[in-house]
């Protein structure tokens, strides 16, 4: 699957923002490829191209990346442009011209549920990333709202649903999606971007150069974070989300019922 101008963004369900190419398969893999088989259209956003990479060339990325979409099982992936490392940081693009990108892209994408990267991140673009959704999904439903550069007005919209998932840095979850069945996908998702996830060696394209993302327990790193988080649940390998508020429910036996919490092998300290 190629990736898109956001210009030529289309309706999608379910809208999954990446910092930077890779972030979606490393920290929501899973959760992302049991929303498309359960058939919910689904399109990823890069806010970025990744151009800052210690490893690897944009061009090589984005050929990774369409490999990726292609297992994951997404209908779109959109490039929105924003300066790799400079995300709402006003040195390259003014912050008022990023965020018009962003609304932009939330009136016309339409979804009815967002995930996004949690505040708190190692990566400055991570958190950074965080804030602009957070401001923009308040403008995506201002009529007012004034773009600043090329991107024409588009009608406002409302996101129902927004859910924040973990990178780097723990946080008690508000739930756990249990991603077990979808696991295998993950790790062959997360493997297609080779020039970041290996330790290839080669000249070519700073492959020798060392980063934490490509050193040897890189992976297995997630791999235990969503062991550890599936044991909090009684599955295998399971996938942290928080909400802002918590969640209402309207149907409590159907709820009850199709929780696991009996099964759990890992419990939190009540303090
Ligand atoms: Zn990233």
């Amino acid at each position: 699957m190629k990736n898109t101008k956001i210009t030529e963004a289309k309706e999608h369900d379910v809208l999954i923002i990446s910092p930077h190419p890779d972030d979606a398969e490393l920290f929501i893999g899973g959760t992302v490829k049991k929303l498309s088989k359960e058939g919910r259209n689904i399109c990823i956003i890069d806010m970025t191209e990744g151009e800052m990479s210690t490893r690897g060339t944009v061009e090589l990325r984005s050929e990774e990346r369409e490999n990726a979409s292609k297992i994951l099982g997404i209908q779109a992936r959109y490039s929105l442009n924003l300066p790799d490392s400079s995300i709402y940081q006003n040195h390259i693009l003014s912050n008022r011209e990023q965020i018009s990108r962003v609304v932009y892209a939330i009136r016309t994408i339409k979804p009815k549920i967002i995930i996004a990267p949690y505040f708190e991140n190692r990566h400055p673009d991570h958190s950074a990333t965080h804030n602009i959704i957070r401001d923009a999904l308040f403008y995506a439903n201002l009529q007012k709202f004034e773009f600043v550069g090329s991107l024409n007005n588009v009608t406002k919209h409302n996101v129902s649903t927004v859910l924040w998932y973990m990178c780097r840095m723990e946080f008690t979850p508000s739930f756990i999606v249990d991603v077990t069945d979808e696991y295998e996908d993950k790790k062959k998702a997360i493997y297609c971007y080779s020039s970041q996830v290996t330790s290839t060696s080669g000249t070519m394209n700073n492959l020798n150069t060392k980063t934490l993302v490509s050193s040897a327990l890189s992976v297995p790193s997630i791999e235990a974070r969503d062991g550890y988080f599936g044991s909090m649940v009684g599955v295998r390998y399971g996938e942290p989300l928080l909400v802002d508020a918590p969640a209402g429910i309207s149907n409590v036996s159907t709820y009850l019922e199709s929780q696991s919490w009996n099964s759990s092998y890992i419990y939190k300290n009540r303090n």
